[in-house]
């Protein structure tokens, strides 16, 4: 057990309900990784059901400049980047 994949930000989900981005885990959970944690350069997404987790592949810079531009600070609740 260990790492599942290495999974690009755009095909992860915005889940607003867990505030956090979302990839399918085979356990048939969630793979979660909520944007503070992007913002501050994690990039380990982790199944709170099982032990694997995901490397999520993106631009901390990016995020970064998301949050100022949707005038949303890391902390609050907003997504964002917007949700499909
Ligand atoms: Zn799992």
């Amino acid at each position: 057990m260990g790492l599942y994949d290495e999974v690009e930000i755009e095909d992860m989900e915005w889940n607003e309900e867990l505030e956090a981005f979302t990839y399918s885990c085979p356990c048939g959970d969630l793979f979660q990784i909520s944007l503070k944690e992007l913002a501050a350069g994690e990039d380990v997404a982790r199944c709170p059901s099982c032990s694997l987790y995901v490397q999520v592949i993106y631009d901390q810079a990016a995020i970064a400049a998301k949050c100022r531009e949707g005038g949303t600070n890391i902390e609050g609740k907003a997504p964002a980047i917007p949700v499909s």
